[in-house]
Order: C-alpha cells, then sequence, then structure tokens
C-alpha cells in the first residue's frame, strides 16, 4: 500500500493500473470509478484505519480492450509494471512504464482508423492565442500563432482528442462552444515558457534555432510546443516519436472556415453528429487508413494557393485519363498501415505482426509503383515510395512468415536469423522425433498399444496409460498425475529430456526477445524514410479515392480565375444526390455586379440544398477535387461562412435565437469581398417584425460593407425589395406548384422573387390534420385581404424606412431643403459642403 500510494501521488489525475500477476489493480477511489465506466466487479482487498480497501481489476491480457474503452470516455490511465525480481521479501519493484491518454495515442487497438488523434496545446497572453499540435501516430507537428476568437474553429478543424491549457488560463472559454469530447488538461504556466520552448526544441531537432522551419522569433505557438513535446515525452516513458520537424502554420494558406460553417456543411460529421452521409462518407473511397486520414484532413483545410490546387486537379486528370485509379486502389489493398506501425516502432512499442505488415505493404510498393502515371508529380510521389531496400531485406531475413501475435509465445523471429537461435529451436524439434520412438519402443516393451507420451504446460512431459491396462505398468514408471480414466508417468529418461527441452525453450524464448528488440534498434535509422513513404501512400490513395468519385458522380474540373467571379453552371449537391433518384442541377452566377442572391420559395423548396452545394462546390474545389457541376468559374476567396438551420446550443446556455445572432455577429465582422456567405433564414428565431427588421439591416450590411458573396435565403418578402434599392442585389427563387391542394416542387432555381409560400400545403403535406389545414386557408384569405386593405407587413416595411429618413427635425435637414442644387456654381457647392459639414 506504501507503495502503491507513492506510485498514486504522481498520477492523482489518472486511474493507475497497478500490476500484481496477472492482474492490472485499481484501488480507492480508482477502482469505484473505474468499476462503474467499465462494469467491473468492485471488490476489497485489506483494510486502513478500519475502512476496506475498494479493488477492482482487469487481468492483464485483456487490459488494451479496457483502455480502449477508457480512453474513449476520456479517462487518462498510468500503467505501473513490476519491474524487479519477485524475491518474496517485501514487494515487488514497481513503476509506472507508459501513460495512455486520448491524445497520446498510437496502439492499433485504441484508435479510430480513419480519425487522426491530435493532442493540442493553446498558451493565452494578451489577446493573442499560440497553438501547437501534434498527432503521435503520424509525427506531424504544427503551430500556428492565432486570435482566442478563433478557438471555437480551430478546435472544430482539428478536432483534438485532448488539449493541453496553462491552469492560469480561464477555461470559461471552453464553455461556450461543444468542444467535442477532448478532454483538457492543465498544466502549470512555466511549461508555456517561450524561451525554454525553443531551447528544448533545438535540443530535439538538433538544430542551432528553429528559424529552418520558418518559425518567426517570439511566436507565442513556440510556448505551447514546448509544453506539448514535454507532455509527450512524460507519457511516453521518455521515449519520443519520430517529428517530421516542425511546421508553422498560416491563417492564410487555407479558405478559413469558422465552426458553424465546418459544421453545417456536414463535412465529415451529420448536424445530428452521426458520420455518415457526409461529405467525407461520399468522398471516402480510399483503400487505406491513411488514405482516408489525409482525405479527411484535405477537406477541413481547402486551399488558396492554386499552384498547389492545380497540382492535385492535374494528378487526379492524369490518374482519369489513363484509368489507373482502380489499379492503384487494388495495388493499395494490400498495404497497411505503416503510418501508425512507422510511430510504434519509433516508440519501440511495435508488435511482431506490426513488423510482418511492414515487410508485406514493403514488398507491394513496386506493384503500385507500376501503376502510377508518368509525370513529374507522380515521380516525386515514387521516389518516396521507393525507400531504402535494406529495411525489406531486414525485415524479410528477421520476421517468420507468420508471426505469432505476441513476442512472449516466440515463434517471432524466422529461421537462419541467428545460428543459436536455430540450435535452440532444433533441440525442440528434433525432440519431437525423439517423442515418437519412445511412444514407439514403450508400447512395444509395455505391450500396451493405447499408451501415449504427450506435453501439456501444467504437467509437464508425461506417459499416459489408461487405467484398463493399469496392470502393465512397468515398475521404473514414476505416477505424475492422476486422471478420471487413467493415470499419468514419468520415467528417468523422459526426465532427462524435458530437462533439457524445458531450458532450451526458456532460452530460445528469452533470445527472441533480445532479438527482437534489437530489431527495433536496428529499424530507427529507417523511420524518415517510412515516414514519407507512408505519406506518398496516403497521398495517391486521396487521389485515387477523389479520381474515383469524380468518374462515378460525373465530376468536372473547376477552373480559377483571379477576378470577383463564382460561377456554376448545373451544380449538384453532392451528397443529397447520392440520396435521392432525380437531383436537379441548378447554377449560381455571381460577380461584381451580382454580389447579394436573395432566395425565396416554398419550405422544402430547395433553399437550402442549392446554398449548400454551392459552398460545397466552391470547398471541393479548393481541396482540388473535382466538382458535381457541368462547369465551374472560381475567382479569389478567403472564407466560407455559413448562417444555417437553427441549433439549440443548450449545453453552452445560449438559445437559438442567440447562437443565431452570435453566428451572425461573426459574419458581419470578419466577410471581406472575397467571402462566400450562406445565410439561411436569418431572424427566424425572434418576433415576425424585429426578424424582418434584423435580416433586412443585415442584408444591407452585407451589400455595403462586407460586399460578400451571399445566398441569402428569406421568408421575409419584403427583403425582396432590396433588389429596386441595390444593383448587386437579384432575387432568385424555388417554385414549386400547386394541383388539385397538393403541392409539387420543381427544385429549380428561377430569376425573380418567388409567388407565394405554400407554407400551408407543406403543413397539409406534413400530415396536419385537415380541420386545421382547412382552417388555416381561411384565416389566410382573411390575413391577405387585410393586408392588401390595410397593408400589414408591406407597410412595417415602408414605415422602416421612413423612419430611417425623417428623425426629429434637425437643422442639417432644413439647410438641405432650401438647396436647389441646379442652381448652385461649382464654388457655391464646395460651400455648401462645408457648411453641411459644420451643421453636423
Ligand atoms: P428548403 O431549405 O427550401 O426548405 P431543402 O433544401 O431542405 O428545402 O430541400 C428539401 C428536400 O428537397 C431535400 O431534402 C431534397 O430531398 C429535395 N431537394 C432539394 N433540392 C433538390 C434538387 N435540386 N433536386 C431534387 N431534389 C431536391
Amino acid at each position: 500500500m506504501q507503495q502503491y500510494l507513492r506510485l498514486k501521488s504522481d498520477h492523482p489525475d489518472k486511474l493507475l493500473f497497478y500490476r500484481m500477476g496477472d492482474f492490472y489493480e485499481l484501488f480507492f477511489d480508482d477502482a469505484i470509478r473505474a468499476a462503474k465506466l467499465l462494469d467491473i466487479t468492485l471488490t476489497t482487498r485489506g483494510s486502513t484505519a478500519g475502512e476496506p480497501i475498494r479493488m477492482a481489476g482487469v487481468p492483464y491480457h485483456a487490459a488494451e480492450q479496457y483502455l480502449a474503452r477508457l480512453v474513449k470516455m476520456g479517462e487518462s490511465v498510468a500503467i505501473c509494471e513490476q519491474v524487479g525480481e519477485v524475491t518474496g521479501k517485501g514487494p515487488v519493484d514497481r513503476k509506472v512504464m507508459r501513460i495512455v491518454t486520448p491524445g497520446t495515442l498510437t496502439d492499433t487497438a485504441l484508435m479510430d482508423v480513419k480519425v487522426e488523434n491530435r493532442l493540442l496545446a493553446l498558451n493565452f497572453v494578451r489577446g493573442k492565442m499560440g497553438m501547437a499540435w501534434l498527432s503521435l501516430a503520424s509525427g506531424d507537428f504544427a503551430l500556428m500563432d492565432s486570435t482566442p476568437e478563433k478557438l471555437a474553429s480551430e478546435i472544430e478543424r482539428l478536432r483534438p482528442a485532448e488539449i493541453l491549457v496553462s491552469d492560469d488560463a480561464g477555461l470559461a472559454m471552453f464553455d461556450h462552444f461543444q468542444n467535442g469530447s477532448a478532454v483538457i488538461r492543465k498544466l502549470p504556466p512555466w511549461q508555456f515558457e517561450v524561451a525554454s520552448a525553443v531551447r528544448n526544441l533545438s535540443r530535439h531537432f538538433e538544430t542551432h534555432d528553429l528559424s529552418g522551419f520558418g518559425v518567426v522569433d517570439g511566436m507565442l505557438a513556440l510556448g505551447s510546443a514546448g509544453a506539448l513535446l514535454e507532455y509527450v515525452r512524460s507519457t511516453q516513458g521518455g521515449a519520443l516519436p519520430v517529428l517530421a520537424g516542425l511546421r508553422c502554420e498560416l491563417q492564410s494558406q487555407y479558405i478559413e472556415l469558422d465552426a458553424a460553417t465546418r459544421r453545417n456543411l456536414e463535412i465529415t460529421e451529420t448536424i445530428r453528429g452521426e458520420t455518415s452521409p457526409t461529405l467525407f462518407s461520399l468522398l471516402d473511397h480510399c483503400a487505406t487508413g491513411m488514405g482516408s486520414r489525409l482525405l479527411r484532413h484535405w477537406l477541413h483545410h481547402p486551399l488558396r494557393s492554386q499552384p498547389k490546387i492545380l497540382q492535385r486537379q492535374n494528378a487526379i486528370v492524369a490518374l482519369l485519363a489513363t484509368g489507373l485509379f482502380t489499379s492503384i486502389h487494388t495495388a493499395l489493398d494490400c498495404i497497411s498501415d505503416v503510418e501508425r506501425i512507422t510511430a510504434r516502432i519509433a516508440l519501440a512499442s511495435a508488435r511482431p505482426r506490426d513488423l510482418s505488415s511492414l515487410r508485406d505493404s514493403l514488398a507491394g510498393l513496386p506493384a503500385l509503383l507500376q501503376v502510377l502515371p508518368e509525370d513529374e508529380f507522380f515521380a516525386a510521389l515514387a521516389k518516396a515510395l521507393t525507400p531504402d531496400a535494406q529495411i525489406l531485406e531486414l525485415l524479410s531475413a528477421s520476421i517468420k512468415t507468420e508471426p505469432s501475435v505476441v513476442l512472449r509465445e516466440g515463434g517471432v523471429i524466422a529461421d537462419g536469423y541467428s545460428a543459436e537461435l536455430d540450435e535452440l529451436r532444433a533441440i525442440q524439434t528434433h525432440g519431437g522425433e525423439f517423442l515418437l520412438a519412445l511412444e514407439a519402443r514403450e508400447r512395444e516393451r509395455t505391450g500396451i498399444p493405447t499408451l501415449k507420451v504427450e506435453y501439456n504446460r501444467v504437467a509437464g512431459y508425461f506417459i499416459e496409460i489408461t487405467n484398463s491396462y493399469a496392470g502393465a505398468v512397468p515398475d521404473d514408471y514414476r505416477r505424475r498425475q492422476t486422471m478420471k480414466n487413467a493415470e499419468r508417468y514419468i520415467t528417468p529418461e523422459l526426465k532427462l529430456f524435458e530437462d533439457k527441452a524445458l531450458s532450451a525453450q526458456e532460452r530460445s524464448l528469452a533470445l527472441e526477445k533480445s532479438l527482437y528488440e534489437d530489431l527495433l534498434q536496428r529499424l530507427q535509422p529507417y523511420l524518415g524514410a517510412l515516414r514519407l513513404a507512408a505519406q506518398g501512400l496516403a497521398t495517391v490513395d486521396v487521389l485515387a479515392s477523389l479520381s474515383d468519385t469524380a468518374e462515378r458522380g460525373n465530376y468536372i474540373a473547376p477552373q480559377f480565375v483571379d477576378g470577383q467571379l463564382l460561377h456554376i453552371e448545373a451544380g449538384r449537391h453532392p451528397v443529397v444526390e447520392a440520396q435521392i433518384d432525380d437531383f436537379i442541377p441548378n447554377d449560381v452566377d455571381f460577380s461584381v455586379v451580382r454580389k447579394l442572391l436573395l432566395i425565396t420559395g416554398p419550405n422544402m423548396g430547395g433553399k437550402s440544398t442549392y446554398m449548400r452545394q454551392v459552398a460545397l462546390i466552391v470547398l471541393l474545389a479548393h481541396v482540388g477535387s473535382f466538382v458535381p457541376a457541368q462547369s465551374a468559374v472560381i475567382g479569389k476567396l478567403d472564407r466560407i461562412f455559413t448562417r444555417i438551420g437553427a441549433s439549440d446550443d443548450l449545453a453552452g446556455g445560449r438559445s437559438t435565437f442567440m447562437v443565431e445572432m452570435t453566428e451572425t455577429a461573426n459574419i458581419l465582422n470578419n466577410a471581406s469581398e472575397h467571402s462566400l456567405v450562406l445565410m439561411d433564414e436569418v431572424g427566424r428565431g425572434t418576433s415576425t417584425f424585429d426578424g424582418l427588421a434584423l435580416a433586412w439591416s443585415i442584408a444591407k450590411s452585407l451589400i455595403e460593407k462586407n460586399r460578400a458573396y451571399t445566398l441569402f435565403a428569406t421568408h421575409y418578402f419584403e427583403l425582396t425589395r432590396l433588389a429596386q434599392d441595390y444593383p448587386v442585389v437579384a432575387n432568385v427563387h424555388l417554385d414549386a406548384v400547386e394541383h388539385k391542394d397538393k403541392i409539387v416542387f420543381l427544385h429549380t432555381v428561377q430569376e425573380g422573387p418567388a409567388s407565394q409560400s405554400y407554407g400551408v400545403a407543406v403543413a397539409q403535406l406534413a400530415g396536419v390534420p385537415k380541420d386545421v389545414v382547412r382552417a388555416a386557408r381561411k384565416k389566410l384569405l382573411e390575413l391577405e385581404s387585410n393586408s392588401v386593405q390595410g397593408g400589414m407587413q408591406g407597410d412595417l416595411f415602408a414605415s422602416a424606412a421612413a423612419a430611417r429618413i425623417e428623425p426629429d427635425s434637425h437643422p442639417l435637414l432644413d439647410a438641405l431643403a432650401e438647396v436647389d442644387p441646379d442652381a448652385l456654381n461649382p464654388r457655391e457647392a464646395h460651400d455648401l459642403l462645408y457648411r453641411l459639414c459644420a451643421l453636423l
């Protein structure tokens, strides 16, 4: 207990798995918590101060599956092993060998194949936010300076499993958004110190300073990177993963997507939090987990640099032209997760099957190289996919074709790799012949035809004789074990053999273990090459997958231009299109003189689908993919914003309307003339007049100030008048026709405002009882005739406009009223201007 408590005091916030023989045991509160989380039995062992000590345990051979469940629930576990010899005097020495936390996983059993597991560290100083993130399994290590306002968006983009922050940072900011399931871990503030971080990082990368990585002096993110590196070291028992270097990311590299947009566009998760149908689930035909993870990354990081986009696009063109993408897929089918295996080799935690899979994957590379198109881009990839031949030679020579799953059982190292091991193994195999010969001899000697010579782990070697022959047992047989229908014996000769064989077995197992550890060391120099190969594999996989989708879906290559322009002909919503039979394509046309499309039309008419399809096509184009359209010409873009759908952020304590306005504020404050903005039914969450007034002023601001490419869907018919005031506004509508009280949606976007909203018809379609629908129709007629006479909503707009230009009398207005512009000469006009300014 003293030993336990000492170890536990180093890991107060983690569950301590304390190894005792064949079990990992948990004590006290850990036991209670684990019992509840894992549904395992809570028992007691001994007592302290008169109270029984709570205990719960899991068998060590099944520990992985329990770990996986705990980590999924956001728990961290310190794994304490027995490291000393069992002496019988006092407890055996124990040490925490490894800490498993959600953000530092590398074990296959604990990870989702298609999702990158990231650890994020955040450093907040004076209104700035330094971020560093690391994926242990891929070795990707990046940093970026940002601002706290971008926190939600960054978390949505990176989806970290674990977030490290200084414990003096206010954590209230994390309450404002759903941070997924990330665990937040607080570290002492000094760990985020920039100067010592720079020293530690330079030492780690063996560089004089960090300028080679594009790091700017004094970047706040360096503090985060330093904290991150130390944290990882502490969880891996001091070992560090292969890090590809430090990558400095700039906001301006990517088309920015705020948190709401990433969710609303259902890129990798539906609004309901499901994984399908999403853009990712539609596009992911990748053959490997590496490919799927890279695709997910690409979708969340649309590029701004046209040359880079075109590089990917051209690669897809080449794959489609040659039709090679299917052969690539086939060649990739036999390739394992080289990336994660490499990470485990770096951490010396690779299993025998990891190495055999790596060997088979390397052996599969030449077949892949043969089916790559011949051009400059693929030539560079081919180079990465041709790692040093010595790796394959080493693995082929050292690992058995099908090694056993665990090293401790032996059967891992190939014959011929070590002469000593071969010899020890020979003793055991030749033993097999000896046993057969012994059995034949003894059968003859005793005349017992059913006599058997056998081995099992409990009894060792023995001669088994059934009870019916008990009388024929020779004198030199010594009884070893009594069974129900038989007796088991040993003879001096068999005993001698047993001693020799068992010691050979023990020695060969120990030798295999040390040969294996040595092999992992011998592989260390090749980690860089393996990482490059893994990246190459992922890239080829994604490009082949995008080609596949492009061909299946009849996608085209979008064209990029420099001006302010967005022109899509016969565009389709990639995900909705795959769900229904007859999807109706639609155009969109934006230019300097046409920047806001006001979309009206009935519910269910297809407004949301239309707006989202524009955003998705733009997103896919910047990912480098082909797009679902007949043609697409896209000008310079910097961001995509969306304000779609009503979602209560109850956890964050914000009502629907509050969420709506927060997202709107973000758009109005940040959208530029190169941004694409999607506004769906803004202002719906409050009273009609409030909502209409807000929608109107928001649209106005988007037109006058932001001048963004805006798709503005609304139910407020009054807004369609904006087109009269502003030439950059165009009305478009989605139509429906009513036929014998039924409604048919046409899903075609047409110029001009909608003629009516069909709300009652849609209610009927949805199954609202007939009498309610009938009453609504009647009421509607009544309201409409009132509105014609009294001008209900129509008048609101007029009076709002009037309010704008008729405030209480003002000297400025009085002065203006007297002006006759035609009677002024230039000099007088100029003077007048000064006078007016003075009055203001
Ligand atoms: P709104 O936003 O106008 O209420 P939605 O965009 O949600 O309408 O569309 C409602 C449904 O209509 C979609 O779920 C889809 O099945 C269908 N739909 C939308 N657009 C199209 C289209 N272009 N072609 C075919 N069906 C469509």
